[in-house]
């Protein structure tokens, strides 16, 4: 089983199971209607691990200029000598 991220014409985006790609293929070919407005223009989504999206909108506590809580042990600045 493969999971697509896939976008319909009218920009809803969803997900979608299917055996491999060519069953991918095939329902595509008949049409594979979008949840949201039922369209059946979808195309496959570059595919974004949700790992990685997790990672990215969780990025590392910014650096306040004066160090993390003013502390002196900021790691940030540690880094940089
Ligand atoms: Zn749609």
């Amino acid at each position: 089983m493969i999971l697509y991220a896939l976008n319909c014409a009218c920009g809803h985006s969803f997900e979608e199971w299917f055996d491999n790609m060519a069953d991918y293929d095939t329902k595509k070919q008949a049409g594979i209607p979008c949840p949201s407005c039922g369209g059946t223009q979808v195309a496959k989504a570059i595919m974004a691990p949700r790992v990685a999206m997790a990672q990215a909108a969780a990025p590392a506590p910014a650096c306040a200029p004066g160090g993390c809580g003013g502390s002196g042990m900021c790691p940030m600045m540690a880094q940089m000598g």
